[in-house]
């Protein structure tokens, strides 16, 4: 089956097209012209994850999904959460974002965090959810040059290297994404 995957991000449909397998085929929006901005203005990684899997469907007709993750950081009482992609104020700024958290986290000992991910699957105009965790901290310096986003700075539970620093298929066993790819799978014919 085809599936509208609403990114514009070749790691994340990488990352979905591996976990989800040859009998999905995962569609970009740019690879049926579509190359604006997807609406993005609730207030929950849910509210997000279905405003734009919708703005799809209305626009497509075929089935889709979008993802909205946020990293949560317990000593900031779980911002940036929502707010992760603009943390810094400019929409995508991946090094001004990793930057401003190093600062707020600087007299935190206690730098636990996760990335949670939301998925929302539209089908036949009907929406379900899934969701997918992974817990770590956040290091103190930027490590490693793989992934984007707060990889360089996420150390996942049980390992002592950031997401940048392994290599995608490490990252893609335990992300937070193939958490949620994984349970959105088991619904998939
Ligand atoms: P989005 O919901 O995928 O747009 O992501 C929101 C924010 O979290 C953006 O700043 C992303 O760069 C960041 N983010 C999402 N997924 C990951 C990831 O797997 N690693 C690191 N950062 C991520």
């Amino acid at each position: 089956m085809e599936l509208l995957f609403a990114t514009a991000n070749v790691h994340k449909y990488k990352e979905a097209q591996t976990l989800l397998g040859p009998s999905v085929s995962i569609i970009m929006p740019s690879s049926l012209g579509f190359t604006g901005d997807i609406p993005e203005t609730g207030l929950t990684l849910q509210d997000n994850a279905l405003q734009k899997a919708l703005f799809l469907w209305k626009t497509f007709h075929i089935p889709c999904f979008a993802d909205d993750t946020g990293l949560e950081v317990d000593a900031l009482n779980g911002a940036p959460g929502i707010y992760s992609a603009r943390y810094a104020g400019e929409e995508g700024n991946d090094t001004k974002n990793i930057e401003k958290l190093l600062c707020a986290l600087k007299d935190f000992p206690v730098r636990t965090a996760r990335f949670r991910c939301v998925i929302a699957l539209v089908q036949q105009g009907i929406h379900t959810f899934f969701d997918g965790v992974v817990e770590g901290s956040i290091a103190k310096e930027p490590k490693g040059n793989q992934g984007f986003g707060y990889d360089p700075v996420f150390i996942p539970k049980g390992y002592d290297t950031t997401f940048a620093q392994m290599s995608e298929e490490e990252k893609n066993a335990i992300s937070h994404r193939k958490r949620a790819l994984e349970k959105l799978s088991l619904i998939l014919p």
